[in-house]
């Protein structure tokens, strides 16, 4: 469906409710702030998108001493909404950060290299932007950016 005004949280919160179970041995925390504004979303394709870094994430930290997936919300300055994903695993290298959106781009043994570059996609249908960044003191962290109904640009 076309992207409406929709809670964000709420979406994290299923987001993560897929996993039951699958996050077993890492410890997740949120922070998710109370006053949101809405954002334009259609809430099944975001979900999708949050879900396959929420996986990576789970993949990146499968071999750590340190498992935390750390998940916030907060309205920027901008008037943008902000959501961020971070985890404890290795991290990106700056050669992965240029190919990670890519279409099978992967790492993995397994891997079919499509999860970030369908996360992307998802995102860019909602006027949204996406990033990844080191994360501190370890780990990556992907960073949305995602429209209020009202936004004027
Ligand atoms: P896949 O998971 O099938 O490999 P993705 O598009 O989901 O494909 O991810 C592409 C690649 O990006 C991964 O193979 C991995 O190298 C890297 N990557 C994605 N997320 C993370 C993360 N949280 N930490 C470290 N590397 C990551
Ligand atoms: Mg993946």
């Amino acid at each position: 469906s076309r992207p409406h005004p929709a809670d964000l949280n709420m979406i994290v919160e299923n987001s993560l409710a897929l996993f039951a179970g699958r996050l077993g041995n890492i410890r997740v925390t949120r922070e998710l702030s109370p006053r949101l504004p809405l954002v334009l979303a259609d809430p099944e394709a975001l979900k999708r998108a949050l879900s396959n870094l929420i996986d990576n994430a789970a993949e990146a930290m499968q071999e750590s001493l340190l498992r935390e997936l750390h998940i916030t919300t907060r309205l920027l300055d901008s008037g943008l909404v902000e959501l961020v994903i971070a985890d404890t695993g290795p991290g990106l290298t700056d050669e992965m950060r240029e190919r990670l959106f890519l279409p099978y781009f992967s790492t993995k043994q397994r891997g079919t290299g499509l999860g970030l570059s369908i996360a992307a996609k998802i995102v860019q249908e909602h006027q949204g932007t996406i990033r990844a960044e080191k994360n501190v003191p370890a780990g990556a962290r992907f960073i949305i950016e995602l429209r209020p109904p009202a936004f004027r640009d």
